[in-house]
């Protein structure tokens, strides 16, 4: 038996749930615009759903979190999480005294997302993968001859939204010129759907004059998907230096996949076909000929099945 709670802790909400013997058992969202006692609240609301599902909190094997920022994984201390204002914050140590456990596992959400995809979703194969998601900015994670990467220096990867001066037109919020994470994030792509919006004639015009600022990837998707040409050409273009940062790891790696997750890769294959387009001319075809580039397959649970299983795999098959 093993029995776990996980929290996928977003900038908006916490996708929280809890496991038995692999199986997602209950689920819940907790909203986390307010920021104040964050995982105090979020314990609370945890017991009273316990509670209300008999499950026993005493029972559990561990607790673990995703978290949108840069995690010390040896002392489960955030970094820094611009998202949720954290800075040096003792995560672990914190969730060990609001949970009564001392097995807590503390991870970056991308890295769980990518551990979750890998031991959940493809049955741990192949041996080396990449997986970038794109949402507020552009995270990612590596598995590596079958482990999770977390560096050999810094501890801090893997950060495939900076560095490599892929693009020129923005500096990035981390302060470098060239970073991806401001032109191929949703955040990026949304911006320049306002931009071309505001004076397009066609029907990206249309609904910029609905929703002028408001405007989001969900609003066009439709569009996308029928093949509307003005908003291809935004995704081509604000696609291009992700593809780019792709095509570096594929040689580098040799990779055999690369998963994109992320709130815009639910527009499914023509969105993967945009990716696929571009690294054609940016791969070596012997490389092109085998990598496979995979949309995400958990959805909404990725980060916590990858907590879960990481937990599993660290904490339950260690003992
Ligand atoms: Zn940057």
């Amino acid at each position: 038996m093993s029995k776990a709670f996980t929290i996928d802790l977003g900038a908006t909400s916490a996708k929280c749930a809890f496991f038995e013997d692999e199986k997602v058992i209950k689920t819940f969202v907790y909203k986390t615009i307010d920021k104040t006692n964050l995982l105090e609240n979020i314990a609370k609301k945890t017991y009273e759903i316990a509670k209300e599902n008999n499950i026993d909190m005493n029972d559990l094997d561990f607790v673990g979190v995703a978290v949108c920022g840069i995690v010390d994984n040896e002392t489960g201390t955030v970094i820094y999480s611009t998202n949720l204002g954290w800075k040096n914050y003792p995560t672990r140590k914190e969730l060990i005294s609001l949970f009564g456990n001392e097995n807590i596992i503390v991870l970056n959400d991308a890295k769980a997302a990518t551990y979750g995809e890998w031991a959940a979703s493809l049955n741990r194969e192949p041996d080396s993968m990449a997986l970038f998601t794109i949402g507020t900015g552009v995270g990612g994670g590596a598995i590596f001859n079958r482990k999770l990467v977390f560096g050999d220096n810094t501890g801090l990867p893997s950060e495939p939204g900076h560095g490599g001066g892929f693009q020129n037109q923005f500096q990035c919020d981390c302060g470098l010129i060239g970073c991806l994470d401001p032109v191929s994030s949703a955040t990026g792509i949304e911006r320049r759907l306002r931009e071309v919006g505001s004076t397009s004639t066609g029907p990206l015009g249309k609904i910029y004059a609905d929703l002028k600022e408001n405007i989001h990837i969900i609003d066009v998707a439709d569009l996308f998907i029928n093949g509307d040409p003005e908003i291809t050409k935004i995704f081509e273009e604000n696609l291009e230096p992700l593809a780019k940062c792709i095509s570096v790891l594929i040689h580098f790696f040799d990779l055999s996949m690369v998963v994109i997750g992320g709130g815009p890769s639910n527009l499914g294959e023509p969105f993967l076909n945009i990716i696929k387009e571009k690294l054609k001319s940016y791969v070596l075809p012997d490389f092109y000929s085998k990598i496979r580039i995979n949309k995400s397959n958990l959805g909404d649970l990725v980060g916590a099945w990858g907590v879960y299983k990481y937990g599993l795999d660290h904490i339950i098959n260690k003992k």
